[in-house]
């Protein structure tokens, strides 16, 4: 069968966003191809031109920055979880990271493909929104960083402009806090998140006995349009002025209250509802605030 698209491989960043400026036919990028060839394989004619960016290496660094981690957005997923320093401080990302697809699928796939392809259930999304990631976006005359919760605006949507390509993930240091990432799906593995959560924690405990919330960031994937924040019950939780199990539970109605979600062929809504604060109360508890 003869292929109805055309493959392009810029070997540079730069030729990436000459061609990305001057291109008039509908385009993807191709990084592990682990979304964009399934897609194609369902609609042949989505397409018309792939532009092939597994091999730029300006895309696949991941740099120490005195209060950042700078991720390039071709590092496969892989990549990040044999890197110790996410290991020691972003439990919630590596959880995250280390669920998504298989061992063949994370060899390949990326943490650019994951936010690109910009579903409600990309799992790398919710970990990384819960670590208040921020986004570069590079075109041929312009450069912008964006917070990632700020990208989506739909299912599949999202604000890159036509010229325009992610470059990289940026992650504020984060030190002395506690994280976690969780989700449901139909399978332990190979699954696509019926609902997930993933929150990261500061807590400290006062003279008195008494714990106190210092910081507290939580995500929420598969349950509305795009990967949310819930800001009620984060709030909500910063302010208790005694955090406790009975605070944490209000927080977990809270959560569930926040959550916007369809019903479709893996879920029902009201369940979905219900299991945002059921993971965000495990999350609390697994990650042991209390010690
Ligand atoms: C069997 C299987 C299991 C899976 N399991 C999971 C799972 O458990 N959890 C999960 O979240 N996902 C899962 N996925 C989906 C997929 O593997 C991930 O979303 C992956 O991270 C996509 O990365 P990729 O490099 O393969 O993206 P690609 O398929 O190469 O690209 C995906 C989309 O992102 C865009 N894109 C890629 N790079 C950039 C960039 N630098 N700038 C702008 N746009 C870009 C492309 O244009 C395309 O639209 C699974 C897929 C399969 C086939």
């Amino acid at each position: 069968m003869l292929r109805n698209f055309k493959v392009l491989t810029p070997s540079s960043l730069n030729e990436t966003l000459y061609i990305i400026n001057n291109i008039e036919q509908p385009y993807r990028f191709l990084c592990g191809g682990t979304d964009v060839l399934v897609r194609m394989k369902d609609n042949p004619g989505f397409v018309k031109v792939l532009i092939d960016i597994s091999k730029i290496s300006e895309l696949a660094k991941i740099e120490e920055h005195k209060s950042t981690f700078v991720i390039g957005a071709g590092v496969r997923h892989e990549t990040i979880l044999g890197c110790s320093h996410f290991i020691d401080n972003y439990n919630g990302l590596i959880e995250a990271v280390a669920a998504i697809g298989s061992p063949q699928i994370r060899a390949i796939a990326t943490l650019g493909g994951n936010i690109g392809n910009a579903s409600p259930a990309g799992d790398s999304i919710a970990a990384l929104m819960a670590f208040d990631a921020e986004i570069e976006l590079r075109s041929i005359d312009s450069n912008r960083i964006i917070r990632l919760e700020d990208f989506f605006t739909g299912p599949g949507k999202t604000v890159l402009k036509n010229n325009e390509i992610i470059t990289k993930i940026i992650l504020p240091k984060f030190e002395g806090y506690k994280s976690g990432w969780k989700r449901l799906g139909q399978r332990r593995a190979l699954t696509i998140s019926k609902v997930s959560a993933a929150l990261a924690i500061s807590v400290s405990k006062r003279p008195n006995g008494s714990f106190k919330v210092n910081d507290i960031k939580i995500a929420l994937g598969a349950v509305a349009p795009t990967v949310i924040r819930a800001r009620g019950a984060e709030k909500f939780l910063l302010e208790t002025p005694n955090f406790n199990r009975a605070a944490i539970e209000q927080a977990c109605v809270l959560a569930s209250k926040e959550a916007r979600p369809i019903t479709d062929v893996r879920s029902n809504a009201e369940y979905r509802s219900e299991m945002c604060g059921v993971l965000l109360g495990d999350l609390i508890e697994r990650v042991n605030v209390f010690e």
